[in-house]
């Protein structure tokens, strides 16, 4: 048996749940997780860093060359990478150079160990949106990327749309058939990213990891409590069903 109750923990609203004796909590999360590919050679700094982005909340992956580089960013979606430029097998010039030519235009913020006029412009010129010299302030690395995360959701419409279902990313407003639907904190995130992913499988680990930025197996149960939960809020009543299970593998939001 499960219980949830919404609380306030060190000022955050928070979810608590308790389970066979044992208790969980986590943070509500009202903004979107944010992926990130950080491409960094040297193992100390790409740790720092990592851990540094993973305390904000980002989801973070790391690439220590630029073969693993491109097959990452080709094959998963991310809302940033950043590119250290001395890589063992190529620059960040050359990936960046690559990425733009194959089309993809996710946000790149260029890292180099130099402060130098020259890196600056070269960097831009092949397509990166930023760029910091190493060393950096984490702080200063922060609001770079708060700054260009900021950029990204601006250029899109905030509206996401499936059938007659509408989520505004601004207002945290959801109407489905004219009709508005409240949702919790949570309900809105797990909606949010079904949304964000329209028409594709997100699996369980998928959604325990952005939405709850939490990765256990006791989600497991919580995702589908809130799955179906979501479903009495969105689906019941029409005849036209959006948020479909696949036995074994997860969830998704589709007409
Ligand atoms: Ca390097």
């Amino acid at each position: 048996m499960k219980i949830f109750l919404e609380v306030t923990l060190d000022g955050r609203a928070a979810i608590l749940s308790i389970d066979k004796g044992r208790l969980f909590y986590f943070y509500r999360n009202h903004k979107i997780t944010m992926r990130i590919l950080l491409v960094e050679d040297e193992k100390n700094m790409a740790s720092f860093i990592k851990r540094g982005l993973e305390e904000e909340r980002y989801v973070v992956d790391v690439a220590p060359n630029g073969e693993k580089a491109l097959f990452l960013a080709e094959t998963s979606p991310y809302d940033l990478i950043i590119l250290d430029i001395m890589l063992p097998d190529t620059t960040g010039f050359s990936i960046c150079k690559d990425l733009r030519a194959k089309k993809i235009d996710t946000f790149i913020l260029m890292l180099t160990a130099r402060d130098d006029v020259k890196d600056k412009v070269l960097g831009l010129e092949t397509g990166a949106d930023d760029y910091l010299a190493k060393p950096f302030d984490f702080d200063e690395l922060l609001a770079r990327i708060a700054a260009l995360l900021r950029r990204k959701r601006l250029d899109k419409s905030p509206i996401l749309k499936v059938a007659d279902l509408e989520l505004n990313q601004l207002t945290h407003k959801i109407i489905r058939a004219k009709k508005e639907i409240i949702l919790t904190g949570k309900e809105y995130c797990l909606l949010e990213y079904l949304m964000l992913y329209a028409n594709q499988v997100v699996t369980r680990t998928e959604i325990s990891e952005h939405v709850w930025n939490e990765d256990f197996d006791s989600l497991t149960n919580v995702i589908d409590v809130f799955i179906n939960r979501l479903r009495n809020k969105i689906d019941q009543g029409f005849k036209k069903k959006l948020i479909h299970s696949l036995r074994g593998t997860g969830y998704m939001l589709k007409e």
